[in-house]
């Protein structure tokens, strides 16, 4: 499932290929991915400038030269393709751009879960939506009152009112390296913790994005490339424990994680 890392990916695709230019054409392809009329998208976008990108968690917003903004969420199984535009399409092509230099923009979605929407105002949609601050743009204090005090850790990290950005794969590579158990109650954790935890998770996701959210490839020192029930942890040796933890299966060393 795309996560933050994997969302920055698409805005520098997005920037390097479709910002500046005009869209000539919009086909909505499959209509389970819109939340509107594919009308309201076709004629909305069609003939506007794509004036700027801005990811805010796991969200790409694409500015329109109107003030307006295309909406594209990624779901579970969802990414963008750029081609050709005389190329021929696939079946995950659910909604496709023609820009203005012959290039196509296309969103894409296996499982129609994701989501594109011409929305009128980020802010307001972020608000309407309950979504909280990018993880990458807070400090350490910001990190810290966002978590607040209640409940169990891995849930604060993955719940997006609270901060925007991290799912299950990355939340469990950020408690694995600062060696906090998933269940850890945030009431349980003290200032060096919380100092920790929001290194490790900058680390994690600033990493993550310098290899270009290619999981195999990421330190094989991490978790995230031994995250399978038969392998063990890299650290320590120890066999993973593996549960559900906040409705996620989690994966963590019950040796450098231990409970508290
Ligand atoms: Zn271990």
């Amino acid at each position: 499932m795309p996560e933050l890392p994997d969302l920055e990916l698409d805005k520098r695709l997005v920037d390097a290929h479709a910002v500046g230019r005009t869209v000539r054409t919009v086909t909505v392809r499959d209509k389970r991915v819109l939340e509107q009329p594919a009308s309201v998208l076709e004629r909305g976008v069609k003939g506007r400038r794509l004036a700027r990108s801005e990811r805010h968690g796991k969200n790409l917003f694409i500015h329109l030269d109107n003030g307006q903004a295309l909406l594209m969420h990624f779901g579970m199984t969802g990414y963008l393709k750029f081609a050709k535009s005389d190329e021929a399409l696939q079946k995950s092509e659910a909604v496709v751009f023609v820009l203005d230099d012959d290039q196509r923009l296309s969103y894409c979605s296996r499982r129609m879960l994701g989501r594109v929407e011409l929305v009128e105002a980020v802010r307001d949609y972020l608000d309407a939506h309950r979504i909280g601050p990018d993880a990458l743009s807070l400090d350490a204090r910001g990190f810290r009152e966002r978590l607040g005090q209640r409940g169990g850790l891995k849930a604060a990290l993955m719940d997006q009112s609270k901060l925007a950005g991290l799912g299950n794969v990355y939340s469990d590579e950020t408690l694995f390296q600062a060696g906090l158990h998933p269940r850890t109650p945030l009431n349980a954790l003290n200032e060096d913790d919380f100092a920790r935890l929001f290194r490790c998770m900058r680390e994690v996701l600033e990493t993550a994005i310098a290899h270009e959210g290619k999981r195999p490839e990421l330190p094989a020192g991490w978790l995230t490339p031994h995250r399978h029930e038969d392998e063990r942890c890299p650290r320590c040796g120890s066999p993973w424990s593996v549960a559900q933890v906040g409705g996620r299966t989690t994966f963590w060393c019950p040796k450098d994680q231990p409970e508290r």
